[in-house]
């Protein structure tokens, strides 16, 4: 990953700054702040993320992230890790996003989640009317059942 989760709950980081110094991601509107915590300069709200908030909930959460990298390499854990809960908005990536590259992660990973059977007619239509990238993500998906 190009941004590390730091230790203390808020959000992801990245070194974006020309002194080398760390950008801070607010939870609330993803505006870059140079602080880690306090309010956004963007939107006003806390900039870290709450406290009790989950690794799942933030991988969840970086799925949006105006760093692409980072979006799809959440993309990918969540569908490691078989996340539940982030099949939905990873259904939506994967059929209504801007980023093949995204997309094709996405749709990996709601395979992985769900399984092939719950995903066979979304993979089928994929196949027949998704960009390039997602085509063939989807067409080798079918194939390897
Ligand atoms: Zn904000």
């Amino acid at each position: 990953m190009t941004g590390k989760r730091n230790d203390e709950g808020s959000g992801w980081t990245s070194s974006g700054r020309p002194d080398g110094g760390l950008v801070y991601y607010c939870f609330a509107c993803y505006a870059t702040n140079e602080r880690e915590r306090g309010r956004c300069r963007e939107c006003g709200a806390e900039i870290s993320a709450p406290k009790e908030t989950g690794y799942d909930e933030l991988l969840v959460w970086a799925l949006d992230h105006p760093v692409r990298s980072i979006a799809t390499n959440a993309a990918g854990i969540l569908g490691a890790r078989q996340t539940r809960a982030a099949a939905t908005r990873l259904r939506q990536l994967a059929t209504e996003g801007s980023d093949p590259y995204l997309a094709a992660v996405a749709l990996r990973s709601v395979v992985a989640i769900e399984g092939l059977s719950e995903t066979r007619d979304l993979l089928l239509r994929l196949r027949r009317t998704a960009p390039v990238l997602v085509r063939a993500t989807a067409e080798k998906l079918l194939g390897a059942e």
